[in-house]
């Protein structure tokens, strides 16, 4: 550190962080993505294991893509729910157990379907 002083030396990390950022800010940036989009698989992947890890109506397990979380509340999506944190997200895996259901794409359409006849 060039500065003893606590003031001056937040003040140059300040500038050296900002000097850094406007230099790189293009790689942060997908840096950051590419993170989270991580963080939201494995938290997808985390939230559908919970619950069995494959469609509870047909059985089907073969791309964690085509699985969706029904929601019985629907008041929280999973593609929300993956966006929350981990302590939300087993918490709330806990608590409503009964009304979350992993089912694939198909078996989802379907049931939905049948809500709007
Ligand atoms: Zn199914």
């Amino acid at each position: 550190m060039p500065y003893k002083d606590p003031k001056k030396q937040k003040q140059y990390m300040k500038e050296y962080f900002g000097r850094y950022y406007r230099k790189n800010r293009k790689w942060i940036i997908t840096q950051v993505s590419v993170r989270n989009k991580k963080y939201k698989r494995e938290k997808r992947e985390y939230i559908i294991n919970q619950l069995g890890g494959k469609c509870v109506e047909c059985g089907y397990n073969k791309c964690i893509a085509a699985l969706d979380v029904h929601d019985e509340d629907s008041s929280i999506k999973e593609s929300h729910l993956s966006g929350k944190s981990w302590t939300f997200i087993k918490q709330y895996i806990n608590n409503n157990r009964k009304k979350l259901k992993v089912l694939c794409c198909r078996c989802h359409r379907e049931l939905h379907h049948e809500d709007m006849m």
